[in-house]
Order: C-alpha cells, then sequence, then structure tokens
C-alpha cells in the first residue's frame, strides 16, 4: 500500500508500504480522505520525535474489524491510543492515558496511507448526511468542542478567539453556536474575508472578554490572551506549538485569570454539529490532492496563508 512516511529528516511517500495488521480489538481502515494539519508540518520541520506514517485527521470505510457490524461503515476516531486499563482509561480519559499512543503523531502510524489499523473502542460512526469532506474534519471540530467541556456554559459570555486559522475558525464556530457572542482577532483584511466566510464578526477585540482562546500558534498569544481577558476570567491556550518564552504571569495572579490548556476532545459534539448544522468547514477546504502527490500537496499546506489540503486516497 501506498503511506507517507518521515524518518526523522525526509517525508516520502512510500508505494509498496508494508499493510499494517490489526491486534486484538483493532479494525483495519480503508482511508477514504485526511487532512494535513499544522501538527503534521511541525512533525516535518522536526519539532517532534516523531517517525513514521503521518496523519491524524481522517475517514474512511473498515475494511476488517473483530465486531462484523462495523465491517463496512464509514467512520472517523479518536486518535489518542489508551490503554484502557489505567485510571485515566477507567474514567473515560484515555486522552490522558499516560502511557498512550497518538496516531500519526507518537509511536503510532498514521492514516496518509491506504490502510491505518485504529481500536474498534475509538471509532465513530459518521451519519449518513455528513459527506466525507467534511467528515474528515471531525477530530480538529472534537478539538474545539473540548473548550466548552472545560469552560462550562458559554451562552451569552463574551469571547474572543486569537488566530484566523482553521483552528481558531471551528473554535469561534462552536463558541457562536453555543451562544457566545465572538469576536475573531483579526488585524489584516485576509484575516477578516476569512471570518466573513464562517459568518463571524472580527476585528480589533476590546480588552474584557469573558473568555479569550489563544488559537494563533504564536508564542506571544498567552500574552495578547492576558490583555484581553476580564479579571477572573478564562483564557483557554489551543497554541500546541508553544515553546519555552518569557512571559510576565504577574496579571494572570492580579487578576485572578483561569489559564485552562486545551487539546484533543470527544468526537460525539463535533459529529452532531457537522450533521445538524450550526458549524461550516467546507470553506476551509483549499484542496482535495491525490495521495500520490502528497509531497506537492504538503508544500501547498506550507504556504503562507493555505487553509485546509486533503489527501484523497479513494482513487486506490
Ligand atoms: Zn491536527
Ligand atoms: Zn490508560
Amino acid at each position: 500500500m501506498r503511506a507517507l512516511r518521515w524518518d526523522g529528516s525526509r517525508l516520502a511517500l512510500a508505494r509498496d508500504a508494508a499493510s499494517p495488521t490489526p491486534a486484538e480489538g483493532d479494525a483495519l481502515v480503508r482511508v477514504a480522505l485526511a487532512g494535513i494539519c499544522r501538527t503534521d508540518l511541525e512533525i516535518t520541520r522536526g519539532y517532534l520525535e516523531f517517525r513514521g506514517t503521518l496523519g491524524h485527521e481522517w475517514v474512511g470505510r473498515v475494511q476488517a474489524a473483530g465486531d462484523p457490524s462495523l465491517v463496512g461503515r464509514r467512520v472517523v476516531g479518536d486518535i489518542n491510543l489508551a490503554c484502557g486499563r489505567c485510571t485515566w482509561c477507567a474514567q473515560g480519559l484515555g486522552r490522558h492515558c499516560p502511557t498512550r499512543r497518538v496516531l500519526g503523531i507518537a509511536g503510532a502510524d498514521g492514516a496518509f496511507a491506504d490502510l491505518v489499523v485504529v481500536p474498534e473502542r475509538n471509532l465513530h460512526l459518521v451519519p449518513d448526511g455528513v459527506p466525507d469532506a467534511a467528515a474528515v474534519f471531525a477530530e480538529p471540530l472534537a478539538a474545539a468542542f473540548e473548550i466548552l467541556d472545560q469552560v462550562g456554559a458559554a451562552s451569552g459570555a463574551r469571547a474572543v478567539v486569537l488566530g484566523a486559522g482553521k483552528l481558531g475558525l471551528l473554535v469561534a464556530q462552536v463558541l457562536k453556536r453555543a451562544g457566545a457572542d465572538v469576536v475573531v482577532s483579526a488585524r489584516h483584511p485576509a484575516q477578516r474575508t476569512r471570518a466573513d466566510r464562517f459568518d463571524l464578526a472580527s476585528g480589533t477585540p476590546a480588552p474584557g472578554a469573558d473568555i479569550v482562546v489563544d488559537a494563533t500558534g504564536a508564542a506571544d498569544g498567552l500574552r495578547q490572551a492576558l490583555s484581553l481577558v476580564r479579571p477572573r476570567g478564562t483564557v483557554v491556550l489551543k497554541t500546541t506549538v508553544a515553546r519555552e518564552h518569557r512571559l510576565d504571569l504577574a496579571p494572570a495572579v492580579i487578576n485572578e485569570i483561569s489559564i485552562v490548556g486545551s487539546r484533543c476532545g470527544r468526537f460525539p459534539p463535533a459529529l452532531d454539529a457537522l450533521a445538524g448544522g450550526g458549524v461550516t468547514v467546507e470553506p476551509m477546504e483549499d484542496a482535495v490532492v491525490p495521495l500520490d502527490d502528497a509531497l506537492a500537496a504538503f508544500d501547498r499546506a506550507a504556504a503562507k496563508g493555505a487553509m485546509k489540503i486533503l489527501l484523497d486516497a479513494r482513487d486506490a
């Protein structure tokens, strides 16, 4: 099969990679579409230690599984491969299992391939009305919904989203759908145009917000967020590439700010939103590129202003 692999220094499309072998409890999934994400680009810049097949945003069809009712079904899935036995897993928080592997990110081959192995318990059926090109956004959308699990009711809250990229635009839509009054911080006309495409308010946010989400992907995001949140408000950190940098945290203490780190989320709310409306993902798609052209697709995904590039393995 085909697989886009990272060996620590080079990204290459293997055409005769060995098909993965499912273990007990695993499903073998034939990948339909997979999205290139910022994390994938980070890995190919050497920021993470991952080696193997990339890809953690995907939709596909179950080819083989222990549970016969899954075979042939269209699925997406949680990318955290948890042990299933520890105290975190017992609470349904496999996303925090200390020995977890993460599909295409840590210790497990991902979905930029014809086939991927995923534990059956991680899978979620895609509702019939949700096309592949929307379902492929379930993983980042679940990460956006995680904020609602963390901050509780957002209805009536004044919210600011820093970062008009893919995740920021998903987060803003999720908060708006939950009843928050949302402004996407936008300094450039291109950012405002983007927010317009999702029917989101944008501009220069006024300080005093109840919730500020940093989805900038920049080291400076937290400082900006702290300058915009009201006393006793909440700052949610979605910037995953937060590297070491100096920051004066006195404002967080003086203003009693809750700082909440936020990563992956549950899939069911994301799939409900994709099926029921209230979240639009289609305008995020820049291009659907055949898996055979994955290297060119990566260059395109890395270009300034790029939104989502999807790899299409359905031609196999
Ligand atoms: Zn991602
Ligand atoms: Zn565990």
